[in-house]
């Protein structure tokens, strides 16, 4: 029986992360992962899907130029090489993985991981009928496609005509047109590169507004911005049933067929803990999420759960910052996971970004708050780089404590503006003390100062 510290399985963003942690704090780590180090944020999540992405910007920017003084002739795109790229930009950032357990002396087990039970000196793993034991376990097991039970889409899925996030990642040829069943953040990424390069692009959503929880004037403005530029959107419409080249639809009570080259099914994500062993310890799970405390201990001492299979919030920043807390946890530094300013970004073009309460939610919660919106054409950096964008920046403010509760931008550059926003809430500095920070001009982040002012 193999002897460690910590027990990590998944190594994914939690539970490389928290491999990495564990390790340069001197313990003795071992990491287990059954499909490909760097889970699937790495490997057909975020990073792929940014790839793709970047290639439909430049792409789109190519194509409209003109206004800018740029004209270019026969402008192409060249889907296989955006896949080749992608699985370049995966395979570099794999290998940093590697070198990153390399460096914290963590030992990688390629293999699927199995809880066994316990005894006084830990908690017992098998894998590839290899015996470990560890005093200390963190499950990063992360999260897999929902597949919702839809009539024929297990054929579908077989056939190749359905494919999830993870499949769709990999074709090398782009379809004539493609149905995206899903108008959530994956969905929308995805319908986005899709639509630019030139698919025929339908969305079928049975909520009544895309990109989930999002503010709802950017789910709007979004939705309006695609559909100008050529997308279908279904909303408040169930898909009943795939057949081998059309999917049926109920809207309004009436049935529709919409006949299509491929579908992709994103429909949401599920903690994955099939075959993990946790009734062998007694892990309390709550609609298939691992249940975790401030500190990401689970029901069992001993036993913690980041990443998605905790079901929290399912971002790989959040995994991230919560294998932070696991681990400082383990090893005695004061530290707590707090959700109220986690940011969370859409890629599309113009991205969305938002962090803390959207004016729905602070209503829902019964927050005596004020909004603020402005056009992002009050950012000089933005009109001078954008030809009639209609991206703009609105700020929730508590009219109580007059501290910011929430940022939500539509625009561009808002990725890597949103940060800043939720330094501003998680220090919890009024407005009045806002105000005085200072931004570098001419910049969209600007935008934030301007709307401080009026609020
Ligand atoms: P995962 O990344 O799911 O990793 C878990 C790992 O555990 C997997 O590699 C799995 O093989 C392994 N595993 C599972 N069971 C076992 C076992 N029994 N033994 C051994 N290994 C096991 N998030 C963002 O923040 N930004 C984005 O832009 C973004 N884009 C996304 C785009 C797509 C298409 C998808 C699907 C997701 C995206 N996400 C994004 C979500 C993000 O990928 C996840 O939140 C993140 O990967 C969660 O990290 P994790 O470590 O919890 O789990």
């Amino acid at each position: 029986m193999k002897k460690y510290d910590v027990i990590v399985i998944g190594g994914g963003p939690g539970g490389y992360n928290a491999a990495e942690r564990a390790g340069e704090s001197g313990l003795k780590v071992a990491v287990f992962e059954k499909r490909a180090l760097g889970g699937v944020c790495l490997n057909e999540g975020c990073i792929p899907t940014k790839t793709f992405l970047n290639s439909a910007k430049i792409y789109s920017h190519t194509l409209h130029g003109d206004s800018f003084g740029v004209t270019a002739k026969d402008i192409t795109i060249d889907h296989a090489k955006v896949v080749s790229r992608k699985q370049k930009v995966v395979r570099t950032l794999v290998a940093g993985v590697k070198m990153k357990m390399k460096q914290n002396k963590v030992d990688v087990i390629s293999a699927s991981a199995e809880i066994t039970g316990r005894t006084d000196e830990g908690f017992t793993v098998k894998a590839d009928d290899e015996e470990y034991i560890a005093p200390k376990l963190i499950i990063a097991t992360g999260s897999v496609a929902s597949i919702p039970p839809i009539e024929g889409l297990k054929e579908g899925l077989e056939s190749g005509f359905v494919m999830t996030s993870r499949e769709i990642l990999d074709i090398k040829k782009l379809p004539e047109s493609l149905v995206v069943i899903g108008g959530g953040v994956i969905g929308l990424e995805m319908a986005c590169y899709f639509s630019t390069v030139g698919v025929k692009v339908t969305v079928v959503e049975m909520l009544d507004r895309v990109a989930g929880n999002t503010d709802i004037d950017m789910s709007r403005t979004l939705m309006d911005i695609y559909q100008k530029q050529g997308m279908i959107f279904h909303l408040s419409s169930a898909v009943t049933a795939i057949g081998k080249d059309s999917i049926k639809f109920i809207k309004d009570d009436k049935e529709n067929t919409i006949r299509t080259d491929a579908v992709l099914i994103s429909v949401g994500r599920r903690p994955s803990t099939e075959g993990l062993g946790l009734e062998s310890i007694g892990v309390y799970t709550e609609r298939g999420s691992i249940v975790t405390d401030e500190y990401l201990r689970t029901n069992v001492p001993g036993v913690y759960a980041v990443g998605d299979v905790n079901g929290k919030s399912m971002l790989a920043h959040t995994a991230y910052r919560e294998a932070d807390v696991a681990v400082n946890h383990i090893i005695g530094k004061k530290d707590r996971m707090r959700y109220e300013a986690v940011p969370s970004v859409i890629y599309t073009n113009p991205e969305v970004a938002s962090v803390g309460e959207t004016e729905q939610s602070a209503r829902e919660k019964g927050i005596d708050a004020r909004t603020v919106n402005l056009p992002l054409s009050y950012s000089g950096r933005y009109v001078a780089e954008v030809d009639r964008g209609n991206g703009f920046c609105k700020l929730v403010i508590d009219n109580k404590t007059n501290r910011l509760i929430g940022v939500h931008l539509l625009g561009s550059y808002a990725s890597e503006i949103i940060y800043g926003a939720a330094l501003m809430l998680e220090t919890e500095l009024p407005v009045e003390q806002l105000k005085k920070v200072i931004f570098p001009h001419p910049t969209v982040s600007e935008i934030i100062r301007e709307v401080l002012f009026h609020a």
